[in-house]
């Protein structure tokens, strides 16, 4: 049997393409997608006893099924077990799924459980249709989630790894040295991967800590400090171009209407030094929201204009470029210097002037998402490439970017900017390959930022206290957060909060943005709430990065229990960026976990990134499943710098020990869970 994807059972070429999107290419790679996490669909609940907020299994029959206008079409469907009754609830819907949902028929529904005023109800469960004289048995382990891709059902993807386990598991080759297996006590590789996809005992699979999770978590860690470290030595060798010319950034300087920070300006400095040698900058620069990065980036992408090269600032959405670009264009245009934004939603004629602009060279600077490396995108002499919160951004695609000037022999400087503060001791793990700048402070001028915290049940007054801010010309956000595994997934949770709030604040324009709207209608969204005309923002974490409000002075985070300190952090971020004194209201459920309980008092208390790093870092329980993960800059699989920050000195030392006695196996452990992200090595 060979390793192809397409000699699995089921695998055809279009499933093929989809995979590769997960960056999926053979069988072995299907055994190294990871689960996220696991449900459990083992056995039924009652209707009676479930628990708000948890997801459960359900089953019943329809009582009523409607479609009903409340703001928007909606279909409701009530179903009833022997103990009560819960509203089925969809936004998205179809002709047939109403008839399929009549009156009488038994349905099994998977879906968390709210309570609204009508009572009981799941938004867009997922559920099946029932043969009472033939039910399907339930599942008799947990059900693995993996990360998935558009158009690719968990279920498909479920039954394709199943196969490819089965087929390859005899055949993974076990890469780490023998000695160093036996001296680690480590589990075997087969016997781990046996136990992440199928765990044979319930609940093992949320416990991080388990030798099985533990044994690839090790690896993973080690492939990522493998291939950073050599990434960094690579490069280094590199030519580039030395950039010398301060005149430009010194002009900005003085134009603009306020004083650089003391921290900004020793960052300049930092990043002027880099520039000056022939040896590509690769700079990390840290700052919290708000301390004023793109100023930063700015003079940066000037003192390459200065030395007559491109600079291309690179954004995780299309949001954020264009804001980049207002700011860009209101500086660099009194100087003369030209800023083009790439957009997907661009004329065939402006977009055929930007490229050209770009290979000509009358455009010096550059602004879009990652858009900016396609091939069809030639840079005349692109000598700076910034990246903005490199979080969304993986090393793959900073790659790429600097092959781009690869023509003329040399690679451009980097600088990669995120608003995600490293604890210092773990810098060297998440970011191997980088100098680090630190910006530790923010201007002055600040209105500051007070945070309450309130249980779900006063969700009233948190609206009168909208109302209020509102009234007074202010604008407020309301953050769903991603709690699930996808955006896709999520929408629903802001799509309600939505509704809640059209029903109850009828005198407020509300608006909505989630990762479900098309890109038209996103930005629509955050125009009407950035010139003012939307009061109130439901959001999920689309709004998580870098966008400026200034006038908006209310932050509602809703589950605030359930994300980690630096997620929360970031959220806040949002808010306090005017003159106005701001207000961050944490919505939380009962009970509250004590691990909870102190993130939340942390939050309360300080709003300093770093601080609130370390915080996080002491606070990560083991086997807690937080919101999102730590990824690093290599995307990682399983692990998470953050919570098994613990094995890092392991890691280290296993790191140097396998550069000196096992350099042969480099290659495989780094090509295994670093994949083609390093591919440009071979260039
Ligand atoms: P972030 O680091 O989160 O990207 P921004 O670069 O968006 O922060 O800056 C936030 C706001 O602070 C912007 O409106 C910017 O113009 C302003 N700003 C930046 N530096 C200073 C400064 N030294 N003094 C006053 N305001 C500043
Ligand atoms: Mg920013």
């Amino acid at each position: 049997m060979g390793t192809d994807l397409i000699e699995l059972k089921g695998v055809g070429p279009a499933l093929v393409s989809k995979l590769q999107k997960l960056k999926i290419y053979s069988q072995y790679d299907l055994l190294f997608l990871l689960p996220i996490r696991y449900e459990d669909k083992t056995c039924l609940q009652k209707i009676s006893a479930l628990v708000l907020g948890e997801k459960a299994l359900i089953q019943g029959t329809i009582v009523l099924t409607t479609v009903v206008y409340r703001g928007r079409r909606m279909l409701i469907s009530q179903l009833s077990d022997d103990t009560g009754i819960i509203t089925l609830r969809m936004f998205h819907f179809s002709k047939q799924q109403v008839k399929q949902l009549a009156k009488n028929t038994l349905v099994r529904c998977f879906g968390q459980t709210r309570k609204t005023t009508s009572g009981l109800e799941m938004i867009h469960p997922e559920y099946q249709i029932i043969d009472p004289e033939n039910p399907r048995p339930l599942e008799t382990g947990l059900t693995p989630i993996y990360p998935s891709t558009e158009g690719l059902q968990q279920g498909r993807l479920r039954k394709i790894i199943r196969a490819a386990l089965s087929q390859q598991i005899d055949s993974i080759p076990e890469l780490l040295p023998h000695s160093i297996v036996k001296e680690l006590g480590l589990v075997p590789l087969t016997e781990s991967l046996l136990e992440i996809h199928q765990p044979s005992q319930k609940n093992i699979g949320n416990e991080h800590k388990n030798l099985f999770r533990q044994r690839l978590i090790i690896e993973e860690l080690l492939a990522n400090q493998l291939a950073l470290k050599r990434l960094k030595r690579r490069t280094k060798k590199e030519p580039a171009m030395a950039l010398g010319n301060p005149l430009f950034k010194e002009s900005l300087i003085t134009a603009l209407p306020f004083k650089l920070t003391k921290s900004q300006s020793r960052v300049v400095g930092e990043i002027e030094e880099d520039l000056k040698k022939n040896q590509p900058m690769m700079r990390l620069l840290q700052g919290d929201v708000g301390s004023g990065k793109t100023i930063v980036a700015a003079l940066a992408m000037l003192i390459a204009v200065g030395s007559k090269q491109q600079a291309a600032l690179m954004a995780p959405t299309e949001l954020l470029a264009e804001q980049h670009f207002d700011n860009l264009v209101s500086w660099f245009e009194p100087l003369g210097v030209s800023v083009a934004l790439l957009k997907s939603k661009l004329s065939a004629k402006d977009r055929r002037e930007v490229f050209t602009g770009v290979a000509e060279g009358s455009i010096d600077i550059i602004v879009g998402t990652h858009a900016l490396f396609q091939p069809n995108v030639v840079y005349k002499r692109l000598a700076l490439v910034i990246v903005d919160e490199q979080h969304r951004f993986g090393v793959e695609q900073r790659l790429s970017l600097m092959k781009k000037s690869r023509d003329r022999n040399s690679v451009p400087h980097q600088l990669i900017m995120t608003a995600t503060p490293i604890p210092r001791t773990l810098a060297m793990t998440a970011y191997g390959d980088l100098d680090a700048s630190i910006i530790d402070e923010l201007p002055k001028g600040r209105g500051g930022i007070e945070t309450i915290i309130v249980p779900e049940e006063k969700r009233d007054q948190v609206m009168e206290k909208i109302v209020k801010e509102c009234a007074r010309g202010r604008q407020s956000y309301w953050v769903c957060p991603l709690i699930e595994e996808s955006e896709e997934l999520n929408f629903q949770a802001a799509e309600s909060t939505y509704v809640l709030l059209q029903e109850t604040l009828q005198q407020l324009n509300i608006g909505l943005v989630h990762g479900k709207l098309s890109s038209v209608k996103k930005i629509k969204a955050m125009e009407n709430f950035k010139n003012g005309n939307t009061n109130v923002l439901v959001a999920t974490t689309v709004i998580e990065v870098g966008v400026d409000v200034t006038n908006s002075s209310v932050m509602v985070i809703e589950n605030a229990e359930r994300l980690g300190l630096t997620q929360l952090h970031q959220l806040r971020g949002r808010i306090g960026r005017g003159k106005h004194k701001s207000l961050c209201i944490l919505i939380y459920k009962k009970p509250l976990s004590l691990i909870a309980k102190e993130r939340l008092a942390v939050i309360r208390a300080t709003n300093d990134g770093f601080v609130i790093a370390e915080k996080d870092l002491q606070l990560r329980g083991p086997g807690e499943l937080l919101g999102t993960r730590q990824k690093g800059l290599i995307g990682l699989r399983i692990a998470d710098i953050m919570r098994d920050a613990y094995l890092l000195p392991v890691i280290n030392k296993l790191t140097v020990d396998i550069e000196e006695n096992y350099p042969d196996v480099i290659e495989k452990i780094v090509r295994r869970w670093v994949g083609d992200q390093l591919e440009y090595r071979n260039v």
